[in-house]
């Protein structure tokens, strides 16, 4: 996806959470699999990750940090891999977990970086997979077409994704946060309560 300033966006909810990790537990069950360390790259799949190694009862949960879009749906060039694991991953059936694969780069990335690690078997979930992806996770909650791309503000980011927005929606430092709310609204599909723009307009 190409630079957006105003991408159309849309919450995320901790039921909606849940229900795709429910969801995505349920199908490495029944294929009869279970990892023994669940990889999240951080920062999308740190939550994720958690809740996957909750459902599937796995004890060890590793870190792996991967930067692509830096800045709320801008995208920094390539995926990078910034931090790399520290152990080895010898014999092991490892899942690499994220939130969403949208160019796919991140998670192709850490898939093959796990392998490299030396794991036996490398499986990969998403929360959701936008299916211009070039890369396709074995599990996901939901596909997304292209054409309904979305920014989704999922919980875990979105003051930071608030704060963001709001900033660029503001057209000066004197704009009221009434106005910016509308604005949110209006250009990127943000429905928030008032007390939340004055929240990410306050300097942190
Ligand atoms: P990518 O390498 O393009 O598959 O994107 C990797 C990371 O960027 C994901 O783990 C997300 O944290 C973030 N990201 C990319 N696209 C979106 C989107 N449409 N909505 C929310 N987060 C996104």
């Amino acid at each position: 996806m190409a630079h957006v300033d105003f991408p159309p966006c849309r919450l995320v909810s901790w039921p909606e959470i849940d229900r795709w990790s429910d969801l995505i537990a349920e199908k490495v069950r029944s294929a009869s699999w279970n990892p023994q360390v669940i990889v999240g790259l951080t920062r999308g799949g740190w939550v994720p990750s958690r809740m996957l190694a909750d459902r599937l009862g796995t004890k060890h949960l590793a870190a792996l940090r991967a930067q692509h879009w830096g800045v709320t749906a801008t995208p920094s060039g390539s995926a990078e891999l910034t931090e790399e694991l520290a152990t080895r991953l010898d014999q092991k059936r490892v899942l690499v977990v994220d939130d969403i694969t949208d160019t796919g780069q991140s998670l192709q990335l850490a898939v093959r970086h796990v392998a490299d690690r030396g794991a036996l078997e490398v499986r990969s979930a998403t929360y959701l997979h936008i299916s211009h992806s070039t890369y396709m996770p074995t599990y996901f909650a939901e596909e997304v077409a292209r054409d309904a791309w979305r920014w989704f503000v999922f919980p875990w980011n979105y003051w930071e994704d608030l704060r963001t927005l709001a900033g660029k929606v503001r057209a000066s430092d004197g704009m009221p946060a009434k106005e910016v709310q509308r604005e949110l609204k209006a250009r990127c599909l943000l429905d928030v309560p008032l007390s939340h723009v004055e929240r990410a307009l306050a300097p942190l």
